[in-house]
């Protein structure tokens, strides 16, 4: 927004609990309101930036997502919280910008069913996914063999099985290619972000999940594959750069000229290509099994692992245990779990989206109790 300045309207932005950023962003794009979710934080920010609306607590998350104003939502909240204000946006028609795949795992049908009737465009901002509908651009679904998703294969990709119980905190946070918030490069590191984003592909692409493969490569330059029914290959290739599919999602279908970060061919290393090793990196298979199961069980897998994850970066538990986590959960869910979520009819969609809230919180619970068990018998 920032490079073209006057072609966009920022009229809500929002955050958790990051005001310094958000203060300057006020001052940069003087936005018709903000949200914090943070209460003492929007207090904080109400008082440093007098003259702006500062709304806080999820609700107002709904009310700006939801907002007559507003005709595109770029949905970037990490993990389940950004459900809801997605589906509101989505019943009111606009066009979803989306990083947040998760919402896409725990409740694509819901989604992709409402945006159907809403007439609303669900656009990937993920860079893999970008990539694929770039590929799609004036193709048909019914020529679509398999797409092929490719995975950095994150900073131990390299690094012996039988020492990933020393990994730490640190080591997980560095990330070979992409700079990204540290829920997101942790799964990197997990190869759990590309388990979700398998599923994400599936509800983007309409797809069945045997036709999303995933392959590692760890220069990041190609960011995914297209193969179609008679044997051609497309791939969307480009510097690890998120103004791109950001960008794209913004404008698509259209292109919007920009100079940055170009592509260099000749200074590009020799494109390597691995299959994933599920021994190491389990959470790719996990999540395939919970979407294969589907239900509730991709809820299961993302709230599991989204425990994990913070209990990780607190240090409470290690690298290996937040797989092991997730395993646990999906295999103790209740059996009914894997019923199919209805939602023929906007009843059926409220008692769907119910159940998956219910999921989410039965799984966080299960998730904390047993890592409490884990490291209380480590003692
Ligand atoms: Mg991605």
């Amino acid at each position: 927004m920032r490079r073209n300045p006057g072609r966009y309207k920022v009229e809500y932005l929002t955050t958790n609990r990051q005001i310094d950023k958000l203060e300057e962003q006020i001052r940069e794009f003087s936005p018709r309101a903000v949200v914090v979710l943070d209460e003492d934080k929007a207090d904080e920010l109400g008082k440093r930036a007098p003259g702006t609306t500062v709304l806080t607590g999820k609700d107002a998350l709904v009310q700006a997502a939801a907002a007559k104003e507003v005709d595109t939502l770029v949905g970037a909240l990490v993990g389940f919280a950004g459900l809801a204000p997605t589906i509101e946006a989505i019943k009111q028609g606009k066009r979803i910008c989306i990083a947040n795949k998760e919402s896409l795992v725990v409740a694509g049908e819901i989604l992709t069913t409402l945006a159907h009737e809403s007439g609303s465009e669900i656009i990937p901002i993920d860079s893999e996914h970008s990539a694929i509908a770039q590929c799609l651009v004036g193709e048909e679904l019914s020529s679509i063999k398999r797409i092929i998703l490719t995975a950095s294969g994150g900073p131990f990709r390299t690094r012996a099985k039988e020492t990933f119980a020393d990994i730490t905190v640190e080591d997980a946070l560095k990330h070979p290619n992409w700079v990204m918030g540290q829920k997101i490069t942790i799964d990197s590191a997990t190869l759990m972000n590309k388990g979700l984003e398998v599923i994400e592909a599936k509800w983007l692409f309409n797809l069945p999940l045997s036709k999303v493969d995933v392959v590692v490569h760890p220069g990041s330059i190609v960011h995914s594959f297209v193969e179609f029914v008679d044997g051609s290959v497309k791939a969307q290739l480009g510097a690890p750069d998120m103004r791109l599919p950001i960008q794209y999602a913004l404008e698509y279908p259209r292109r919007l000229a920009q100079e940055y970060d170009l592509l260099d061919l000749l200074q590009t290393r020799p494109l390597e290509f691995h299959a994933p090793d599920t021994e190491k990196f389990p959470a790719l298979r996990l999540a395939r099994e919970a979407g294969e199961k589907g239900g509730l069980y991709p809820c299961v897998l993302n709230a599991a692992n989204e425990i994990a994850v913070e209990l990780f970066l607190d240090r409470r538990i290690g690298f290996t245990d937040i797989p092991s986590l997730v395993e646990t959960a999906l295999q103790s869910a209740p059996e009914d779990f894997a019923a199919h979520l209805l939602c023929g009819s906007s009843e059926d969609i409220a008692y769907s989206l119910a159940r998956i809230f219910e999921a989410d919180a039965w799984a966080r619970t299960f998730t904390r109790e047993r890592a409490a068990a884990l490291s209380a018998a480590t003692v």
